[in-house]
């Protein structure tokens, strides 16, 4: 299939990215990162921008770790940040996630700015981002603007990114000592997430030697901080606070976990589970809960320090 015929402009700066988006303001126009969703849409899904700005930007292709946060720019590959020591050692759930998209053509192509920008319901990034207490970073004419994960998401394939805009990066707080996962039920023909979930989650208290904050024994240890948050369940990614907050200020054992997990259906709304060929809604919801069983009891395990690095 051929695409559309449409303008081309090759960006090589975020000001000349911008300068395109503003001159062609009355426009359609899509920014090309890695292609691994545009490309396709255009040539079978009747995506038809008039012009497509190809990013060609350097300087949007790092990972920049400071001493509390880690910048990821926009054009940072999948690839590139599982296996980025930086990312493993200081937010290693983005690497995890990371390393789940697809296959490895996607991995090496994929952008994590083309990933939340397009905003698929099934994408696994957007939890990564959410669990993550992430902040978006944009670029406009007028300067910077800063959107918090949690305020990002808006629906399938909408964002908070408005028409002149462009994503450049993604600041991650450091994760630390945290527990973290990412569990993922991979769609069977597709490779995204028919349900994802990711969890950060802090404990207070004495881990006991063997790291066993999930030993049902041990109980010295409670939760002082939990993230969770679900891809590929309803049309947009999305925390699910019920279960954050029913792990709040209790411990980290198999019993509360599983409590935990059974209050995911209150964070979502049961006429929006998202259904096809393959999985009913109703069916998505009991992945859900597993899922969100599976994260945390990884997260658990990890808890006491254990990372991607190790
Ligand atoms: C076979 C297949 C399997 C896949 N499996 C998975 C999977 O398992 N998990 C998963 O998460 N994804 C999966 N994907 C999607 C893949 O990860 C895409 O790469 C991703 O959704 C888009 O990233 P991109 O860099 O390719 O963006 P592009 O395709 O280049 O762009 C996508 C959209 O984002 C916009 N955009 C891109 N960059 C920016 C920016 N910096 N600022 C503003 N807007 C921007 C574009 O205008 C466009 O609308 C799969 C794709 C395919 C084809």
């Amino acid at each position: 299939m051929f695409p559309a015929e449409f303008d081309y402009e090759r960006a090589e700066s975020v000001s000349e990215a911008l300068d395109a988006l503003e001159r062609h303001a009355g426009a359609d126009v899509e920014i090309l990162a890695g292609g691994h969703s545009l490309v396709p849409a255009m040539k079978t899904e009747g995506r038809a921008p008039d012009v497509v700005v190809d990013l060609d930007v350097p300087a949007l292709d790092a990972v920049n770790a400071l001493d509390d946060r880690t910048v990821i720019g926009a054009l940072t590959t999948y690839a590139t940040i599982a296996d980025s020591g930086a990312v493993r050692s200081t937010v290693p759930l983005v690497a995890e996630a990371a390393s789940e998209v697809g296959d490895l053509q996607i991995r090496n192509r994929g952008t994590i700015g083309g990933n939340l920008a397009e905003a698929h319901p099934g994408a696994d990034l957007p939890a990564a981002v959410l669990a993550s207490d992430a902040t978006v970073l944009l670029r406009n004419q007028d300067g910077k603007r800063e959107v918090p994960a949690t305020g990002f998401f808006r629906g399938d394939g909408e964002t908070a990114v408005e028409r002149g805009e462009l994503l450049a990066g993604v600041r991650f707080p450091h994760t630390g000592e945290a527990g973290f996962a990412y569990a993922k039920k991979i769609h069977p023909a597709t490779g995204y997430a028919m349900v994802g979930v990711a969890a950060v989650v802090e404990t207070d208290g004495d881990a006991g030697g063997d790291g066993g904050a999930s030993d049902d024994a041990g109980g010295e240890e409670t939760v002082s901080s939990a993230r969770v948050a679900a891809t590929g369940a309803v049309d947009r990614a999305v925390r699910l606070s019920s279960v954050e907050g029913a792990l709040a200020d209790g411990p980290l054992d198999s019993t509360a976990i599983d409590a935990a997990a059974s209050e995911a259906p209150d964070d979502i709304d049961a006429e929006r589970l998202r259904s096809d060929a393959y999985a009913s809604g109703e069916f998505r919801g009991e992945l859900l809960e597993a899922y969100v069983a599976r994260a945390l009891e990884t997260a658990a395990e990890r808890v006491a320090g254990d990372t991607l690095t190790a």
